[in-house]
C-alpha cells in the first residue's frame, strides 16, 4: 500500500540537481577560458575536452597514430573516465553529469511553467502545462534509433574527415564554447533550444551518439535501479518524473534509455519499491 499520496522534492533529486550544476558552470568555465586572452595556454581547442570527440578520432588515431584536428590525447583521457562510469552505472554520465541533459531539463522545465504549468508540488503528478510534450508512441520508439544511425555515420565519416564530423553542427560547442561567429552553429543553438522547450531531452532522446554509446553499458552495469513489481501499485509516478519519458516504465526499467537519474526511486511512494542495487 502507498505510504503517502504525495512526496516532496527529496535529497537525491538536490544531489543530483547541484552536481549537474556544477558540471554546468565547470562547463561554461572552460569554454570562456578558450575565449579569453592567453589560448595557447588552454590545453588545446574547446573541442578536446569533449568525450564524443575521443569516438570521433578513434578510428584515425588507431589506423595514423595521429588524432582528427581539434580533437587530442585529452579526449581519450576524458572519454575513459566517462566510459569508466557508464561501465560502473550505465549512463549515470548522461543523468548527473553532462551538462547539454542538465540544459535540455532546464529548458523544459521553463517550458513546463511558461505554457501553463507551475512547478508540481508534489512529486509523480503530470503537469497540466501544453509543453514540454511527448510525440505519438510510434514515431517516438522509432526515432529513438535514429541517434545510433548518426553514430554510425560519425564513425564512418571520421575515416575520411579532417576535423571532427560532429564539429560544424555540435550542440556543445554551440551552447558552451562562445564561438558563434559561425552561422551554422547559431542555427544549431536556436534548434537546440527550440526542440528542447518542445519536447523533453529532444537531443538525448533521438539523436546524440555519445548517448548511443553509452546506451549498451546499461545493459550490463552492475549499479542500476530495480523494481519490485509484486509491490507497484501501477500509480504512474515514476513514469511521470522520468526525464527521458521511458515507455512502459515501471516494467521496463533496465532500458537502454535510462539515464540513471533515479528520479523514480525517489519518487516511488511504496517502499522498497524501486531501489538502487548493486550486483
Ligand atoms: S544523451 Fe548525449 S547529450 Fe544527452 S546527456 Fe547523454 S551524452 Fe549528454
Ligand atoms: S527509469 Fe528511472 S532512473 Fe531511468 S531515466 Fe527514468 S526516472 Fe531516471
Ligand atoms: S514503481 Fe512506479 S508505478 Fe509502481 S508504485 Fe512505484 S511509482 Fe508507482
Amino acid at each position: 500500500m502507498a505510504k503517502t499520496e504525495t512526496k516532496e522534492r527529496g535529497s537525491i533529486t538536490k544531489v543530483r540537481r547541484t552536481i549537474q550544476y556544477m558540471f554546468l558552470f565547470a562547463t561554461y568555465l572552460l569554454g570562456l577560458r578558450h575565449v579569453m586572452p592567453g589560448r595557447e595556454s588552454t590545453g588545446g581547442a574547446f573541442d578536446a575536452f569533449c568525450p564524443m570527440g575521443g569516438i570521433e578520432t578513434f578510428f584515425r588515431y588507431i589506423a595514423t597514430g595521429q588524432t582528427l584536428k581539434t580533437t587530442n590525447l585529452l579526449n581519450f583521457a576524458i572519454l575513459i573516465g566517462v566510459i569508466g562510469v557508464s561501465l560502473l552505472a550505465g549512463r549515470a554520465f548522461c543523468g548527473w553529469m553532462c551538462p547539454i541533459g542538465t540544459l535540455q531539463d532546464m529548458l523544459a522545465g521553463w517550458a513546463r511553467r511558461l505554457s501553463g504549468g507551475s512547478k508540481p508540488k508534489a512529486r509523480g503528478k503530470r503537469s497540466k502545462a501544453k509543453f514540454p510534450m511527448e510525440l505519438p508512441p510510434i514515431v517516438d520508439k522509432w526515432a529513438r534509433y535514429l541517434k545510433y544511425l548518426v553514430l554510425l555515420i560519425v564513425l564512418i565519416a571520421s575515416v575520411w574527415t579532417v576535423y571532427p564530423p560532429l564539429r560544424d553542427i555540435c550542440p556543445a560547442r554551440a551552447l558552451f564554447s562562445f564561438e558563434l561567429g559561425e552561422p551554422l552553429l547559431v542555427s544549431v543553438l536556436i534548434t537546440f533550444i527550440i526542440t528542447s522547450l518542445l519536447i523533453k531531452r529532444f537531443w538525448c532522446k533521438y539523436l546524440c551518439p555519445l548517448g548511443a554509446f553509452l546506451a549498451i553499458t546499461n545493459k550490463f552495469a552492475p549499479l542500476r535501479v530495480t523494481i519490485d513489481k509484486n509491490n507497484c501499485t501501477d500509480c504512474g509516478r515514476c513514469e511521470a518524473e522520468c526525464p527521458v519519458d521511458i515507455p512502459a516504465i515501471p516494467e521496463n526499467m533496465r532500458n537502454l534509455e535510462c539515464v540513471q537519474c533515479l528520479e523514480c526511486v525517489e519518487t516511488c511512494a511504496v517502499e522498497d519499491t524501486v531501489v538502487l542495487k548493486l550486483g
